[in-house]
């Protein structure tokens, strides 16, 4: 009797975390009783798929594994190519003691941005000028479907960043410099994890249709001197909380999966060492339950030169409160940093175990245990005409109509679709790669056709009347436009693509020949310029020659959008989400501001009159 008690009693020990009917709690703490310290740091550590083996999987448990900027298994790797590559590395997670299955993570941060032949939204800026957080919503839907759909449960997204300086190299992935409206627009949450929690605060994600989302960087990335990425910010703790603190509070209410630490420092202090703000401040004012990642290295960064006293970051780090620790490729080192650590006390078992909890349960609730194989199931929705459909809409409410007109004359737009003639010209005319902007395919994003989609030109072109002869020409030579009838000119002009500090700049001009282009055409023909940026850039000295200015931020794969309300199928409805200033010699400047004396105010908006249009 005694050796079948036995019996019973280890079985259903082993069992507890694995009964999907077991209380959620009592899952993660059957699971955790059992995990030796070697286990639970490997839940903690999230490592680059290139690193990645089963073996390494299996042998240290790791709990997480993770693309990088463009970290990808194969140029244009197709959906079975990804889920093929996760399932390989679950299979090694699955084969280990406790079975724990990893969780993978990727940037889709505008889609599904890594994967040749997503879906491409606008990236946030635009959707900042939508002010629709229910179209935000139904992107975070359509986003999951396709970063589901390559077998992949984890993104890294939202960035929640308050941009307040345009001179920062990531400010196109802020939603606005309003925190009011980054704060509305964490309602993509709620459609990448499929809905949100009854208990306010609990991470929620539903089903496998859905995506553990990322709030980041917490917290002031976007308040940094300078705009420079990385950088200190300085500002007091009442406007940390009511500038940059605000949307993670909400980002929490909606059940947000993780948090991921910021680069930057407040007021000297590192972010990815600071207990008050991350323990404190997330977990313990805010509720926090899910848990914090930190970024690429981010830990490294906390000792100056990055990784010159690793043992220190690591015990900074950790001690502050982070509980996946993304390592992409030191990770024997830092397995091995913490567990000295932890055997010394001077990192507690207490903080480990928080961790490890914090990560099971994002994984117990979202039902990895159960479905941790990924399956082809959701392929059809990978690129999808529905989704394409939806980033073009996403694209028409984004355009901001700065001018349409020039003084005293009627209004330029809409453009006559039955126009005779119709000169197309611009670096940023016909090139995909420069239209989706960074954090496309690559990390810095590229020129050209990188992925599959609408140029701007190629919109056009399928949007004009038959008759109509749409003359392309990327940088016209001034004598032959002054020779020629055209009843319009439609010049695409703007930044080429960057990501993260390689976009830091300090003078915010277009890309040559972009000023050039400008004056030639609209000295000869009615212009329109459409500006394909990140952010404001110096416009003003070129604003007196347009007849019209549309600013079209970073639209994506779905050029479409753009000549659909060119045309006048749609009205303009975007408004600025930022300040577009007149010279850079005037940033930082924000609405609110004393010396507010912008080119275009926060908000801005013209619409056009399409009673007329067909
Ligand atoms: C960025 C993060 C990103 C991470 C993983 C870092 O360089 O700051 O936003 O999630 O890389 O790609």
């Amino acid at each position: 009797l005694l050796f079948i008690c036995l019996v019973v009693t280890s079985e259903s020990a082993t069992l507890t975390y694995k009964d999907p009917k077991a209380p959620l709690q009592s899952r993660i703490e059957d699971l955790l009783k059992q995990m030796t310290l070697a286990e639970k740091i490997g839940q903690m550590t999230q490592i680059d798929r290139s690193v990645a083996t089963q073996d390494v999987m299996k042998n240290y448990s790791i709990g997480s594994v993770l693309s990088g900027g463009g970290s990808i298994p194969k140029p244009n790797a197709t959906v079975e190519d990804w889920v093929n590559m996760v399932n390989d590395f679950q299979k090694g997670a699955l084969s280990s003691r406790l079975q724990i299955p990893m969780i993978y993570g990727i940037d889709a941060v505008h889609g599904h941005n890594n994967v040749y032949g997503a879906t491409i939204f606008p990236h946030n800026i635009g959707l900042g000028a939508t002010r629709d957080p229910e179209l935000a919503k139904r992107i975070g839907v359509a986003t999951a479907l396709e970063v589901r759909a390559t077998g992949i449960p984890y993104v890294f997204a939202p960035c929640l960043a308050v941009c307040r300086d345009p001179r920062w190299g990531r400010c196109y992935e802020s939603f606005s410099e309003n925190p009011e409206i980054v704060e509305a627009m964490t309602e993509v949450i709620v459609g990448l994890q499929g809905g949100e929690p009854s208990q306010k605060g609990t991470p929620f994600v539903t089903g496998k249709q859905s995506v553990a989302a990322t709030a980041k960087h917490f917290v002031g990335d976007g308040g940094t001197v300078r705009g420079i990425d990385e950088n200190n910010t300085v500002i007091d703790y009442h406007d940390l909380l009511s500038i940059h603190l605000r949307p993670y509070y909400r980002a929490i209410i909606k059940g947000v999966s993780s948090v991921m630490v910021s680069y930057s420092s407040w007021n000297g202090v590192k972010m990815h060492s600071n207990r008050k703000l991350v323990t404190g401040l997330l977990k313990s004012t805010l509720r926090f339950r899910g848990f914090v990642i930190s970024d690429w290295q981010g830990i490294d960064r906390i000792t100056s030169p990055p990784g010159s006293n690793y043992m220190f970051s690591v015990h900074a780090g950790v001690n502050a409160g982070i509980d996946m620790i993304m390592v992409p490729y030191n990770y024997t080192d830092f397995i091995n940093d913490l567990t000295d650590q932890v055997n010394s006390k001077s990192i507690p078992m207490s903080r480990i175990d928080d961790a490890v909890r914090r990560i099971l349960r994002v994984k117990f609730q979202m039902g990895l245990f159960e479905n941790p194989m990924a399956d082809l199931s959701l392929k059809d929705h990978f690129g999808s005409r529905k989704h394409r459909e939806l980033a073009r809409e996403a694209v028409r409410k984004s355009l901001v109509l700065l001018k349409n007109g020039k003084d005293g004359d009627k209004p330029l737009l809409p453009v006559d679709k039955k126009a005779p003639k119709i000169l197309v010209a611009g670096t940023h005319a016909d090139n995909l790669g420069y239209q989706c902007g960074g954090w496309t395919i690559t990390w810095q994003g590229g020129s050209g056709n990188t992925t599959i989609g609408t140029t701007i030109l190629s919109a056009i072109r399928s949007t004009v009347d038959p008759h109509t002869e749409v003359v392309y020409q990327e940088n016209p030579d001034p004598s032959s436009l002054k020779a020629n009838d055209y009843s319009y000119g439609i010049v695409v002009v703007g930044e080429l693509p960057y990501a993260e500090f390689d976009g830091d700049s300090t003078t915010l001009t277009m890309i040559e020949p972009g000023p050039t282009i400008i004056k030639n055409v609209c000295a000869s023909m009615k212009c329109v310029v459409v500006v394909v940026s990140g952010r404001p850039i110096v416009l003003e000295p070129y604003v007196p020659y347009m007849d019209a200015l549309v600013a079209a931020w970073l639209p994506g794969t779905e050029g479409q959008g753009l000549a659909d309300v060119l045309f006048g199928f749609y009205p303009f409805s975007g408004k600025l989400p930022r300040t577009w200033f007149k010279s850079v010699n005037q940033l930082p400047m924000n609405v609110g501001d004393k010396h507010y004396d912008p080119l275009f105010p926060f908000g801005f908006s013209l619409t056009t009159d399409i009673s007329d249009a067909s």
